[in-house]
């Protein structure tokens, strides 16, 4: 669930918009930091206030100890010493962020983010609609103006926003679809990816065998999108989506080779057999990125010998109650 908490980390903090003391996160966020990598980095606050390090309940002046040391008054505590790292904050990367949604989203890079003040963003056009990104649902209701700027004629605008505390059935009108970022993104192999199925085209489009319709995987498991390895969808040979598919079939639950192999059909001894660069085809784009998806969506327990692909991160809805009220 790491993926998972890591995303919960990352929404929270591009809706709080502000770096926070490290000593606030849960220990849960805490864990995941090494997750999260360069999405989220250290930042410099005000280090003349401190979360008490004994309550961490309330914000205290930091004083000089005399003796070269810090320490600050709690109203609760009292005088409490105070280590360099208890002022340590981190920030979102929120380029980062911005940039890793428009991947997700397949936003062409040639136009560029525009910052539309007061915590909204155009992250460009997805299929020919504009896609804004705005930090509290709440703001972007009260501007209307501001989706009257980005309207074209004939197409949807996309609004992405971390979910609000409160909001009752669709808050926009028609011409406009929301996009919860908790809901409908994750946290993936370093990247974004958008959970579930592709965003509808305003133009009708061909269907696209690369279409995402098991989680990350097209329909017949050949394709996956997985932008963080590559930007355009990874094919796989007939075995490897039989393995993909075979694993799929698993719900995520660690299964031994032999079992997996068997309902994928094939002679091989273990699913990594399929995955495996051949020396001919080192440095070969399509190998390489066949390769690490294979590692990237396949968890490994080499004593016990078992596989698992963890198939709640590819799958919209498995995480419980996300109605709203
Ligand atoms: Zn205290």
């Amino acid at each position: 669930m790491a993926a998972h908490d890591a995303w919960a980390l990352i929404c929270r903090l591009f809706a709080n918009g502000k770096p926070v003391l490290r000593a606030t996160l849960s220990p849960r966020e805490a864990t995941v930091l090494p997750v999260v990598g360069k999405a989220v980095k250290p930042a410099v606050v005000d280090q003349s206030f401190v979360l008490c390090p004994y309550c961490q309940q309330h914000r205290a002046q930091v004083w000089g100890d005399g003796r070269g040391g810090w320490m600050c008054r709690c109203p609760d505590c009292g005088p409490v010493a105070v280590e360099a790292n208890d002022g340590a904050a981190l920030a979102l990367d929120e380029d980062w962020l911005r940039r890793k949604l428009r991947l997700a989203l397949g936003i062409e890079s040639r136009d560029g983010i525009d910052d539309l003040g007061d915590g909204v963003w155009r992250l460009g056009d997805a299929r020919r609609s504009p896609v804004l990104l705005a930090r509290d649902l709440t703001c972007m209701l009260q501007e209307p103006a501001l989706l009257d700027r980005v309207r074209v004629a004939g197409g949807d605008i996309r609004v992405i926003t971390p979910r609000p505390r409160m909001t009752r059935g669709s808050p926009f009108g028609t011409g406009v679809e929301w996009l919860v970022l908790e809901e409908r993104f994750t946290f993936y192999g370093g990247g974004i990816a958008l959970i579930g199925l592709p965003l509808p085209s305003v133009q009708p489009v061909a269907t696209d065998p690369a279409t995402p319709v098991n989680g990350l995987f097209s329909a017949d498991f050949k394709w996956a999108t997985l932008p963080a390895i590559q930007a355009t969808p990874i094919g796989f040979t007939d075995g490897q989506a039989k393995v993909f598919e075979a694993l799929w079939s698993f719900n995520g639950e660690a299964t031994t080779a032999e079992r997996i192999m068997q309902r994928a059909g094939l002679s091989s001894a273990k699913p990594s057999d399929l995955f495996k660069i051949k020396l001919k085809d080192k440095g070969k784009p399509e190998s390489e990125a066949q390769h690490a998806a294979y590692r990237e969506l396949v968890i490994t327990q080499k004593r016990a010998g078992l596989y698992s692909m963890p198939c709640d991160l590819m799958r919209p809805d498995i995480e419980g109650d996300t109605s709203m009220t």
